[in-house]
């Protein structure tokens, strides 16, 4: 018999993960599962139902004991309409998702920015536990952010608050997915040191990776790391590159929040936190008011993917005031 539970969808761009979870058990049962994106709206919430259905089938819950499904959106959104503003990865915009999912399944939906409850998550079960003013920088693909002030977490005005990805840091530089020049994640993300560092390949420097580039293949961050250990100096010195910048824009960070805890995850820094946590701490002491960083941490982010599925449980928490 198990308690009462959430159900937390983390929707990725091909694929979603969906966890059975409450607080005192943690997660009790998870489905991962290839979506298309590409196929219609119906289809797409369609295949989200079938994850609900599958995962309480496979730990045999009363339904009566599900008190919301959750949805973490690779989005802007409005958490309290449900309506997603623009999903790029999912190909979705303007569309009322928790309207469409409820009439298919018997549960409230509620739904935040995939980031804001990777934040949530690490705040309330994670290494942030004690933080009071607390950023999460998630460091992968692009570079995203979720904030809590004052113990809460700080959605601002439109529900867009902790876009760190998009802060500008060189005028003029690479071209970020937004359609601006020089942001923060199209500097320092790990695509943007992945590029060049395939630029550096293709210049004729030698890396462990040439092999990888040549054949086309994803430079995973594992890849990378794998380099780095290795003493590829292509490799660390790009990465580096990357953690003087990370490091600086924390510091501005911290200088306009007076944070407690910075807490850093996403793919790069779960595969490099032993290499880049030391050379992102320097450039921040360089950079941030002394009186600002008293008694500030910066550390690694131990839930991995399972933040956001967490942070589920503190938002059904704030919305519908149900204790899982
Ligand atoms: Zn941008």
């Amino acid at each position: 018999m198990h308690r009462e539970s959430i159900i937390s969808i983390d929707m990725g761009g091909t694929k979603v993960l969906g966890c059975v979870v409450n607080s005192k058990e943690g997660i009790i049962a998870r489905v991962k599962k290839p979506t298309d994106p590409t196929s219609s709206r119906r289809k797409y919430v369609h295949q989200l139902a079938e994850v609900v259905y599958d995962l309480i089938e496979k730990v045999h819950i009363d339904k009566k004991k599900i008190k919301a499904v959750c949805l973490g959106v690779p989005a802007t959104l409005n958490p309290e309409t449900g309506v997603i503003g623009l999903a790029p990865n999912l190909g979705l915009k303007n569309f009322n998702i928790k309207k469409m999912l409820e009439a298919e399944i018997p549960f409230t939906v509620l739904i935040e920015n995939d980031v804001n409850l990777g934040a949530l998550g690490i705040k309330n079960f994670g290494v942030g536990k004690k933080a009071k003013n607390m950023l999460a920088a998630f460091v992968g693909t692009g570079i995203g952010g979720g904030l809590i002030i004052d113990g809460k977490l700080y959605r601002g005005s439109n529900y867009v608050a902790g876009e760190i990805g998009h802060m500008l840091v060189e005028k003029n530089g690479p071209k970020c997915g937004c359609g601006m020049k020089g942001c923060f994640e199209a500097v320092a993300s790990r695509t943007a040191i992945v590029n060049k560092i395939i630029k550096d390949i293709k210049s004729g420097k030698s890396s462990k990776l040439s092999k990888l580039v040549k054949s086309g293949e994803r430079i995973r961050s594992k890849s990378l790391s794998s380099a780095v250990k290795y003493g590829d100096k292509v490799v660390s010195r790009r990465i580096k590159e990357g953690c003087d910048v990370i490091g600086e824009v924390l510091a501005s960070i911290s200088n306009l929040l007076n944070l407690d805890m910075i807490v850093l995850g996403g793919g790069l820094i779960e595969a490099l936190d032993f290499y880049m946590l030391p050379l992102i701490k320097k450039p921040f002491s360089e950079h941030v008011l002394k009186d600002s960083a008293k008694g500030l941490k910066i550390v690694a982010s131990k839930l991995r993917d399972d933040a956001a599925i967490f942070g589920g449980i503190a938002l059904a928490e704030e919305f519908l005031g149900v204790r899982v």
